[in-house]
């Protein structure tokens, strides 16, 4: 150890280094991935060691000492994980200290966070079961524990169930030798056999696991319904059944009852859930559990992809083509990409699950360096829906519904079937806007229109937040003329109950499912399969399968047909599809309508005519001929600030000094979205048609960049592979 005196210490600081430090006086040997205190400027910080080195560069008077060492036993965070997360600040191009943090629960990046003991679980002894056989005496509850361990050990949670006395009288027969306790076994699975798998299922079983033991990434491109989930649990069963740990990655509304549920009935094992919401605690519990190797199963949405797991045999990652796998703020990361990368580097297969992949997805799946399985069928007798295009330019329209719809909703109502109106909120929400003058409520620190909320009465920015009463005569003009213009989702809610009285009409979105329980609770009553309408967002497009609905109306795409993000066309395919998806029942092929006033875009029709395979290789095509991603690649610098001049100040200061090479600089130019909360965004694509060349030029132009003068007058950050414009 003496060799390498020197620790590089990552610290929870925005600055892109390591820090240099030497071990504690006491002569503890520090190794890499421990956590330790130190002394950072007047502060104590809490740290992980990265590294250990020969020589610092920092002169020896210089050098200041680790504190202590936080945890005892083994280093928090393995090898191979510090790894990872090393190729992640470089890759990324990101602060060592937030990046290592990602991987710690939220407890543990605090000097008071402690590592919990592991769990304990209570066995009776042979004097307990003799007690059991003798007739019950006046001790009711004692009884009652004791019985509660005559099939097998038992854990705290479950004796917690046997009254709030439970603590003494557990001390109590421990104490007389009746009970005693053991570190808590690992999850074992408990396999329930499922459905008698068909054939194109059986096949990508197969070649996934016969590629087992190695590493190999598998794009499991299935159409909604054709069993995707039903090839993971296969996957899981053996992983599980031969003593290893399984991730399942999911997107952020993904993580429903409904999927953890059937884990659970299939795999017999309780899931740990991972994800961003959980308390400090819950976090930390199901993060040691995982570490320890006693979580065989970790569901969870991207914060769950660092999440150590010793015994790490399989990642999947279902819905591939989710934007919430990249994290749009701090650290910028893609779960996908990672989670092949962490699959590659621990030799162990990776699967990439969606009925509708990501054009990346697609071109690493088309060139080789993915194996591609298609599910072409679904995997029930469910018929694939028939699509109507509408033509609003044609039709008088309701609230944003054409007359022709509600006549088919009336339709589907009266058969006694279900009916589901989705809303791409984004830019459609309901402005409140005056007939004399014009004015609309427009929020005044973010280029966005201000939603109209008007069972509160209140104007809302969903960007910043901000929000204000609404007034009753026009602000501008004074006249008594404000009326609500475009569609939301309470809007539609409330002239779908005027119109068809005595069906409930249930809204799925965030404003509505914040309240715990609503969610599941609106989710029963459709489950129950009497007539009634749905109406929602994004929420609706994802996770839950809704047997009675036999009939999906999409209130608009076209912003999507003209958008300057040239991602919008593929979004919006696989939006269509995901929602479209969502419904019909096995003897009844579902419907959807598209409305739209542009019924002949060539994008709309090949979709329609050829399908998700079809549009996808089309729109790819656009892409390599424009050496846009996944045909080249993208880095992005981006500012913002009040003062818009500084913004470009900084980012033309910038450009001047990228270095020359392959990649090419473009902008600066304004985010889609200008102003945010009253800051002005903008930014630099450096663009090249190999990654490689890409970086060789950011990373020496990144030191530089900081040392800018008009670079301490902006916020600034870096965004490897941007998904948002
Ligand atoms: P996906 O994940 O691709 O949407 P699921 O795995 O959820 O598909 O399967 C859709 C439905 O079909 C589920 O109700 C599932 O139980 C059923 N299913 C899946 N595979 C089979 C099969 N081989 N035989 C019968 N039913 C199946
Ligand atoms: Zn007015
Ligand atoms: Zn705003």
């Amino acid at each position: 150890m003496t060799e390498f005196p020197f620790l590089q210490i990552a610290l929870p600081v925005p600055l892109p280094q390591a820090f240099d430090y030497l071990a504690p006086q006491d002569g503890d040997a520090v190794p890499v991935g421990a956590r330790v205190l130190v002394p950072f400027g007047r502060r104590n910080l809490v740290g992980v060691v990265v590294g250990r080195s020969q020589r610092s560069e920092v002169p020896g008077g210089r050098l200041l000492r680790v504190s202590r060492l936080l945890d005892s036993g083994d280093p928090l965070l393995d090898d191979r994980l510090i790894d990872l997360l090393r190729w992640c600040w470089k890759y990324y191009k990101h602060a060592p200290g937030e990046v290592i943090a990602s991987a710690l629960p939220p407890a543990l990046r605090k000097a008071n966070g402690v590592l919990p003991d592991p769990p304990l679980q209570f066995r009776l002894t042979a004097q307990g079961r003799e007690i059991l056989g003798q007739p019950p005496g006046r001790a009711r509850v004692q009884r009652k524990m004791l019985e509660s361990m005559e099939a097998g050990p038992v854990d705290e949670r479950a004796l917690g169930g046997i009254g709030s006395q439970w603590r003494k009288t557990l001390a109590v027969l421990m104490d007389r030798g009746s009970v005693r306790s053991e570190p808590v076994t690992p999850d074992q699975p408990h396999i329930s056999p499922g459905p008698q798998l068909t054939g194109e299922q059986q096949k990508a079983v197969d070649d996934i696991q016969a590629a087992s033991g190695n590493f190999s990434c598998h794009l499991l491109d299935g159409v909604t319904g054709s069993g995707k989930t039903e090839v993971y649990m296969h996957l899981l069963e053996k992983v599980l059944t031969a003593g290893g740990q399984a991730l399942v990655l999911v997107p952020e509304i993904g993580l429903t009852p409904q999927l953890l549920r059937r884990f659970r009935e299939r795999l017999g094992l309780d899931p740990s859930v991972i994800h961003s919401s959980l308390s400090a605690g819950e976090r930390l519990g199901a993060w040691t559990a995982a570490r320890a190797g006693r979580a065989a199963l970790v569901v969870g949405t991207r914060s769950a992809l660092f999440t150590p797991m010793p015994q790490l045999g399989l990642i999947i990652l279902d819905e591939e083509h989710d934007a919430s796998f990249k994290q749009q703020d701090g650290f910028r990361y893609s779960a996908r990409d990672i989670a092949v990368k962490r699959a590659a580097e621990l030799d162990i297969p990776v699967v990439l699950g969606s009925a509708t992949p990501s054009l990346e997805s697609l071109r690493n799946a088309g060139v080789g360096r993915y194996r591609w399985h298609k599910l072409r069928r679904r995997a029930t007798s469910v018929a694939l829906p028939a699509w109507r295009v509408l033509d609003l330019r044609q039709q008088q329209t309701f609230h944003g519904l054409a007359a022709a719809t509600l006549d088919t909703v009336n339709e589907t109502l009266g058969r006694g079937e279900q009916v589901m109106v989705f809303l791409n909120r984004r830019g459609y929400a309901p402005v409140l806007m005056c007939q004399q003058c014009g004015w609309h409520g427009s929020c005044e620190r973010c280029d966005a229109n201000l939603t109209w909320h008007r069972s509160r009465g209140l104007l809302c920015c969903h960007h910043c937040g901000s929000q204000r009463q609404a007034s009753v005569l026009c602000p501008e003009c004074r006249a008594d003329a404000l009326t609500g213009a475009g569609e939301g989702t309470q809007q539609l809610e409330e002239s779908l109950e005027q119109r068809f009285p005595g069906f409930p009409v249930l809204r799925f979105d965030r404003d509505r499912v914040r309240r715990k329980g609503v969610m599941d609770q609106q989710i029963e009553q459709v489950r129950l399969g009497e007539p009634c309408l749905l109406v929602g967002t994004q929420m609706l497009a994802k996770g839950h399968h809704f047997p009675g609905v036999t009939l999906v109306v999409i209130v608009n795409i076209d912003q999507a047909l003209y958008s300057a993000d040239f991602r919008a066309l593929e979004r919006m395919g696989q939006m269509i599809l995901q929602v479209a998806g969502r419904a019909g029942r096995m003897e009844k092929a579902g419907t959807v309508i598209l409305q739209t006033l542009h019924p002949d875009h060539p994008a709309l029709q090949l979709l329609l005519s050829k399908g998700y395979e079809a549009y996808a290789r089309w729109l790819l095509d656009e892409r390599v001929s424009a050496g846009l991603p996944p045909a080249g690649y993208q880095a992005m610098l981006r500012a913002e600030a009040h003062d818009r001049s500084l913004v470009e100040q900084f980012l033309n200061r910038a450009a001047n000094i990228f270095p020359s090479g392959e990649a090419t600089v473009h902008g600066p130019m304004p985010a889609i979205m200008e102003r945010v909360s009253g800051r002005s965004r903008m930014y630099l694509v450096l663009q090249c048609s190999s990654r490689s060349a890409l970086h060789r030029q950011v990373d020496p132009w990144l030191p530089r960049l900081r040392k800018l003068a008009a670079a301490r007058k902006v916020r600034w950050a870096i965004d490897i592979d941007p998904q948002e414009l």
